[in-house]
């Protein structure tokens, strides 16, 4: 696995075991994103946090942009150091224009520019329908929509500014935005969430379509069920995880790293001609499962 996955800062919850039994590949190609910046946004927990990981393992600076909890995102920064790379943490709302905004030009007078965007930042405020209140609609859309689109915007005017620099990436920027298997799947009891992230599928879509001449790549990484605080009830007790499993074909849970080898790949010029693509990364969860046996 990503060596430094293996030590999560997050206090209660140990996010990142990977399944002994698991195949997958170890590592992230050392060297695959030399000389790019990445900026990762809610990167101090759960799959932002893998994701940066992974992306400084693969040799880019990374930009940590984190809401609450300095010391959870100081430890990131330091264990993207241990790869010899440079990384930053910045703390900054995405749903608030002026943070945005600052952020990305506080990155770009450290770093230089922006070649790497993983929209990530999102959260949770489930409720009934009829219960719903506005406030919750709207900090769910707030940051998890409105966020996307802040940033998105501010990497497309830094990537339309500079331009292609063939020697760091054949493409002029790349951006990642953090769907769900919600994009497509129904959600009662979280109308507000689901709402936001079949948004982010035209979002991603609408501006591929418009950037891809400017060899912008966007494309997006729909996870389905991952080991992160955001969903511990879903796996923290034996029952739940038997119950979750149900919606798993694949039969386990995923791991941050699971997500964070999608975002290594889309965020290189691996997946050059990769363009308005949502990966799917969810075991099989988007596959119907319930009609394995006839339905
Ligand atoms: P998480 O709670 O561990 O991480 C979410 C991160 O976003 C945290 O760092 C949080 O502080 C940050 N954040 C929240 N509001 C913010 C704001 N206003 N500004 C900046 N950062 C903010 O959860 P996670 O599972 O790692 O979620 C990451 C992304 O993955 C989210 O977009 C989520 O919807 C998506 N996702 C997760 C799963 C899953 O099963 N865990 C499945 C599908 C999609």
């Amino acid at each position: 696995m990503l060596a430094a996955l293996q030590n999560p800062s997050h206090e209660d919850v140990v996010v990142s075991q990977t399944d002994p039994e698991s195949t997958a590949p170890k590592l992230a190609i050392p060297g695959l994103l030399k000389g790019q910046k990445a900026l990762v946004t809610g990167a101090n927990s759960g799959i932002g946090r893998g994701v940066a990981l992974a992306l400084g393992e693969a040799g880019a600076d990374v930009v940590v942009n984190y809401v609450v909890d300095d010391d959870a995102a100081q430890a990131v920064v330091d264990q993207i150091e241990g790869f010899g790379v440079r990384a930053l943490k910045i703390k900054a709302d995405v749903s608030d224009e002026t943070q945005v905004v600052a952020m990305f030009k506080q990155m770009i007078k450290v770093f230089g520019t922006v070649d790497i965007l993983v929209a990530n930042a999102g959260l949770q405020r489930d409720a009934a329908f009829k219960e719903m209140t506005l406030a919750e609609w709207n900090k769910v859309i707030g940051v998890n929509l409105t966020g996307q689109f802040l940033c998105a915007r501010e990497a497309v005017r830094e990537f339309s500014r500079r331009g292609v620099v063939p020697e760091v990436s054949c493409a002029t920027g790349k951006i990642i935005c953090m769907s769900s298997v919600h994009q497509e799947i129904p959600w009662g009891g979280h109308a507000n969430y689901a709402s936001s992230k079949g948004g982010i599928k035209q979002l991603m879509e609408s501006l591929a379509q418009e950037v891809a001449p400017l060899k912008i790549r966007v494309n997006a990484i729909a996870p389905g069920a991952i080991r992160t605080p955001i969903n511990i009830s879903a796996w923290k007790t034996p029952d739940a995880y038997h119950s979750l499993m149900k919606l798993v074909p694949y039969g386990r849970i995923g791991e941050p790293e699971d997500i964070a080898r999608a975002a290594v790949w889309l965020a290189s010029d691996q997946s050059d001609y990769v363009v308005g693509t949502t990966l799917f990364v969810d075991g099989g969860m988007t596959l119907y499962p319930g009609f394995a046996t006839g339905g």
